[in-house]
């Protein structure tokens, strides 16, 4: 399904850009925090454990651009990229979501904080809500795609670790996901599949970062 979604040409600038320079920015806990809003900006969501630190990672080239954060405290925070130099545009990193045991009131200042940066933002162009292969969509995952809609921001599902099930349980996974993401109003009628490990899927989810900056 991944296959032949993107141009050649956009593919190729877009592994250019990827290519070049990209550098950790800053982490904002707070929107008082929050990066001037001088380019776009192509953001990550998903559950923690989703595979989002390594698919970052796996995208830019880097071994530890985004980093594994396993404890619900430090996941409370957006982190910023730049790509380019000079610099075209943003990519970042949502706080993970979905912790088994976090605490309320951290579920509730996650919310508060991804929910005020949606509304906010005019320069985010496009949000990227990974979805772990083997699990498809669950309610975590709809709560954010929610928020998507309701804010208006264009989203794109990504299905991670795309190498954990065989060709056949993938091919089921995603025809279900594409069908969920094609009635919600905000979201990309295509999915694309990755795998950080195999190297899938990663040219054109970079195309689908380079394309939503515009
Ligand atoms: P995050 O919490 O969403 O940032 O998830 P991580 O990137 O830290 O990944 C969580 C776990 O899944 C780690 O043990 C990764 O090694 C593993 N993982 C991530 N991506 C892949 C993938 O594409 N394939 C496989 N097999 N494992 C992956």
């Amino acid at each position: 399904m991944s296959d032949h979604l993107f141009d050649p040409d956009l593919v190729e600038s877009a592994r250019k850009t990827f290519a070049g320079p990209i550098a950790f920015l800053k982490s904002a806990p707070a929107l008082q925090h929050l990066p001037p809003m001088n380019v776009p900006e192509v953001a990550f969501a998903g559950r923690s454990n989703v595979g989002k630190s390594s698919l970052i990672n796996a995208l830019t080239n880097r071994n530890a651009l985004a980093r594994t954060s396993n404890t619900p405290g430090r996941t409370q925070e957006l982190n910023f990229f730049d790509v380019g130099e000079p610099l075209k545009f943003r990519l970042v990193d949502m706080p993970g979501y979905g912790f088994a045991e976090a605490p309320k009131d951290l579920v509730k200042k996650w919310r508060f904080l991804v929910n005020d940066y949606l509304r906010g933002r005019t320069v985010l162009k496009r949000a990227l809500v990974l979805i772990d292969s083997r699990h498809g969509i669950k309610p975590v995952d709809r709560e954010i795609m929610d928020m998507l809609d309701a804010t208006a921001v264009s989203y794109r599902v990504v299905l991670t670790k795309a190498d954990k099930i065989k060709a056949t349980a993938l091919a089921d996974v995603a025809t279900r996901t594409a069908e969920e993401a094609r009635k919600r109003p905000a979201a990309h009628p295509d999915i694309i599949e990755t795998s950080s490990e195999k190297g899938m899927g990663l040219p054109d989810l970079r195309a689908a970062v380079v394309e939503a900056i515009g």
